[in-house]
């Protein structure tokens, strides 16, 4: 409850409470269905494999640049690979905290984790795990469960698992998945993203109707019988009904993702190009729409609330800019490849 109080504070001052930003452009794995390295992430034109990368102490000081002048209270880090740039992770992280940032690193655990991060307060190392071992170790060669079992020893990491239709469509995939990962000593928590598609896309890794409506049962079953998945009742039924458009997305609409150039914004959400919100699968956005959705006291519903404060927010986020115009520094955007 704190959080969101803070959150709301956050937007009333003209602030989105959340970053995302994709720390590089690097990535050892080729995974199918990759909207990161997709044409149209960026808006098309330019790609993540083209746009600027940072290296060394330029990373860091641009990463601290940003999340200085966008002052969230919550920051997601992501790729491209973000072990990639371990050695400036293990720099920027502990400042990050010094900050009080709730922060999320978000890998495929291609590399080892370094053992100090284990200990770094308010820290997600969130692992990303598509399926059972046979379909996982194809999709995302070379991080393979072998490696992950390996990398993740000493930490305590959550697994995310984007559903895609190929595990669907199977009976009892996503519970051996659950049985296997629940077991293992150094995953503390378990959530289950679906896959979102862009408008127009037709792939197998996209829901049908009848395959959403399959996962959203079978979650509800699996976040209440085993304790790792940690996944309330409001978010899974979001996923039944997704927000209709980015505005309706309470998570598009308070985050602000930046890519690996520290300058690029990724609209309207962290998907980039032109995402199919009817079809999204955001464990963030339906997280956010369980809160929207809920009604104070049973009675006042939070979204009309959320919409007055972010409208109320962009008029001081205005009068801050037009007052600070002539002695605001601007975010310090080191030059690439140092
Ligand atoms: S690890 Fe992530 S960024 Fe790299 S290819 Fe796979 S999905 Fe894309
Ligand atoms: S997170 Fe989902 S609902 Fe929100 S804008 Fe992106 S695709 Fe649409």
């Amino acid at each position: 409850m704190e959080g969101i109080v803070r959150s709301w504070g956050r937007i009333l001052s003209g602030y989105s409470p959340s970053l995302s930003i994709e720390i590089t452009r690097e990535c050892p794995l080729r995974c199918p269905g990759c909207y990161a390295f997709g044409d149209e992430h960026l808006g098309g034109g330019l790609t993540l494999r083209d746009v600027r990368d940072f290296k060394g102490q330029a990373l860091v000081d641009g990463i601290l640049a940003l999340v200085d002048r966008h002052r969230p209270m919550h920051v997601s880090l992501v790729g491209g690979e973000p072990l990639v740039r371990f050695r400036e992770l293990d720099v920027i992280l502990p400042r990050l905290a010094d900050r009080g940032l709730h922060v999320q690193v978000v890998t495929s655990a291609v590399r080892p984790i370094p053992a100090a991060w284990a200990s770094i307060p308010r820290l997600s190392v969130v692992v990303s795990i598509d399926g059972l071992q046979p379909e996982h170790d194809v999709r995302r060669a070379p991080a393979t469960y072998d490696r992950i079992l390996k990398h993740i020893v000493g930490q305590q990491v959550v697994v995310h698992c984007t559903v895609t239709r190929q595990q669907a469509i199977r009976q009892d995939y996503l519970r051996e998945f659950t049985d296997f990962w629940s077991a293992q000593p150094h995953v503390r928590k378990i959530w289950f993203s679906l896959y979102t598609p862009q408008v127009g896309e037709e792939s197998e890794e996209k829901l049908r109707p009848e395959d959403r409506a399959r996962v959203v049962t079978d979650l509800h079953a699996l976040a209440a019988a085993y304790e790792k998945v940690q996944m309330p009742r409001g978010m899974i039924d979001v996923y039944a009904e997704p927000p209709s458009s980015p505005d309706d997305c309470i998570f598009a609409r308070v985050t602000q993702t930046i890519s690996a150039d520290l300058q690029t914004r990724i609209t309207p959400c962290q998907f980039g190009g032109t995402p199919d919100c009817a079809n999204c699968g955001c464990i963030a956005s339906a997280g956010l729409g369980a809160i929207g959705r809920h009604k104070l006291g049973g009675v006042i519903p939070i979204n009309p609330i959320f919409d007055a404060s972010i409208g109320l927010g962009r008029l001081v986020r205005k009068w801050r800019e037009r007052s600070a115009d002539d002695t605001d520094t601007p975010a310090i955007v080191p030059e690439p490849g140092v």
